[in-house]
């Protein structure tokens, strides 16, 4: 494998002696690299350009929070166009839809109107170097009927789309029980993986189906809500040690979950979940959140070297494998370390560390400097049960090795993730400054968005 001692091109310098770096993808790893880039050189120096399809961001671990209406995305997210404004690049609104290493420049798909009429054409943005941070999407392993029956919480439109279902069950639910209070109704809801987006996003219904009946549905509560959690593994929450894995399940049960382990999912249809051993279970909503794959390119990366899971193919330095020039970082790339068997999980906090070394390896680049090798901190995984528990473990030097934490330890260091992108975004003024006022909206504001 080549590691980044032998890889570092001669300095580049273009016409006006601007370097023009592409950046796709402005989500947990992409937009605090442009902040970082932008930061560092401003618009004098390079020409740093962020492209990505939506016009705000969202910090995607918080989507189950806005899908279930616990959290206001709209209070959250972060404007494109004001962002780059005050950090130093450039913000282009549109979808990559290929790349061509050959012409050195990526591809961007016509933008439409919501009515489909066109605002602009295709047209191409050249790069001196590129980097690829277009995240991941639910992988459906090819199952029949996924695609076309199951809700997803891959962005911010799909978490709305999950609320608004939600909701008008909700009130459906509380309609009939008004006309007939012996009906017998239920929001069925069965969610398929129970990996961390599985379990907190089912802790997280609960949370809001008490919440409701604060807000107009008084007939209804978390008794009306059915949530069912189907994992083919033999236990939840396969990244964590199995004794915290053994108290969220209990939480869950507690709650009212049905954990149905060691269930295999042969098919959705339009009103249930088959398993492999003929159990159709009937829901309203049907939710599918067992694995990631990259996210696909419909014209294709040119000859980028892509894993099984489409995702492209790192080198220690997180250069391409093709490509000296194309860097790829966070859940879009498979990165497999010295040493390791495995890639480097899809994670926030490995997209958060793959940003400060594409920095760091942009910049010796350009100073025709050997690269770096990433090197991957595991600092533990943490799993949010809403306001119900937080389980967890932390590893590292502080606290010698691994460490299982619950409670409210685990709570602060789980929204200290959060905490942590904030000001990389924000810088620590405004940062600071932002996680006030979310402390403050969490006292004033609705405990639930509903609309
Ligand atoms: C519900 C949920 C909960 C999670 N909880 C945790 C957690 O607790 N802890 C943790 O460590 N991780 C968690 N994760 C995983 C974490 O969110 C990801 O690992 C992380 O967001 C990856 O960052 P990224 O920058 O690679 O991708 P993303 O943050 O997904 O950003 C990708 C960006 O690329 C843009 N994009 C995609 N395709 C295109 C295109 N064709 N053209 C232009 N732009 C494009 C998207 O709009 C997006 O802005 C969770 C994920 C989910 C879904």
């Amino acid at each position: 494998m080549t590691t980044g001692q032998d890889t570092a091109p001669s300095p580049l310098v273009t016409e006006g002696g601007k370097t023009q770096i592409v950046i796709v993808g402005g989500g947990a790893a992409g937009l605090e690299l442009a902040a970082k880039l932008g930061a560092r050189y401003g618009r004098k120096k390079h020409d740093i350009i962020l492209v990505d399809r939506n016009r705000t961001h969202i910090w995607k671990p918080l989507l189950h929070e806005v899908a279930t209406g616990s959290l206001d995305a709209n209070l959250d997210e972060t404007g494109y166009r004001s962002h780059c404004r005050r950090w130093g690049y450039r913000y282009f609104h549109g979808s990559l839809e290929s790349v061509d290493p050959q012409r050195r420049q990526v591809i961007l798909a016509p933008l439409l109107d919501d009515d489909g009429s066109e605002i602009f054409g295709r047209h191409a943005i050249r790069y001196d170097y590129l980097v690829m941070a277009t995240g991941s999407v639910t992988n459906d392993f090819g199952t029949p009927g996924v695609a076309q029956n199951c809700l997803f919480l891959d962005g911010r439109h799909q978490a709305d789309r999950f609320r608004t279902k939600l909701l008008n069950h909700c009130l459906r639910v509380s309609r009939e029980m008004s006309a007939n209070p012996s009906a017998d109704s239920r929001v069925r809801v069965a969610i398929v993986g129970a990996g961390a987006t599985g379990v907190e996003l089912s802790a997280e219904l609960f949370n809001a189906a008490e919440a409701l009946s604060y807000y107009g549905l008084e007939v209804f509560d978390a008794s009306r809500l059915e949530v069912t959690l189907i994992e083919a593994g033999p236990r939840i929450l396969p990244a964590l040690p199995e004794r915290l894995a053994a108290a969220a399940h209990a939480e869950l049960t507690a709650l009212g979950v049905r954990v149905a382990t060691g269930t295999q999912v042969v098919e959705v249809t339009k009103d249930a979940i088959i398993t492999r051993d003929g159990e159709v279970i009937e829901a309203d909503l049907k939710v599918w959140a067992a694995g990631v794959k990259g996210t696909p390119i419909a014209g294709g990366l040119g000859n980028l070297e892509l894993s099984r899971n489409g995702q492209i193919v790192v080198r220690p330095t997180l250069q391409t494998t093709t490509d000296d020039r194309i860097f790829a970082m966070g859940d879009c790339c498979s990165c497999i370390l010295p040493g390791s068997e495995r890639p480097v999980p899809p994670r926030a906090q490995a997209a958060h560390q793959m940003a400060d070394t594409v920095a760091e390896n942009l910049t010796r680049m350009m100073k025709g400097q050997p690269l770096k090798d990433f090197v991957y901190h595991d600092h533990g995984s943490l799993v949010s049960l809403s306001r119900f528990s937080t389980v967890g473990s932390l590893m590292g030097n502080l606290v010698g090795g691994r460490m299982a934490v619950e409670g409210r330890l685990a709570r602060f260091v789980y929204t200290s993730l959060y905490r942590m992108h904030i000001i990389a975004i924000h810088g620590w003024v405004k940062g600071l400054a932002m996680i006030a006022i979310g402390r403050v909206n969490a006292i004033i504001r609705p405990r639930l968005k509903l609309h």
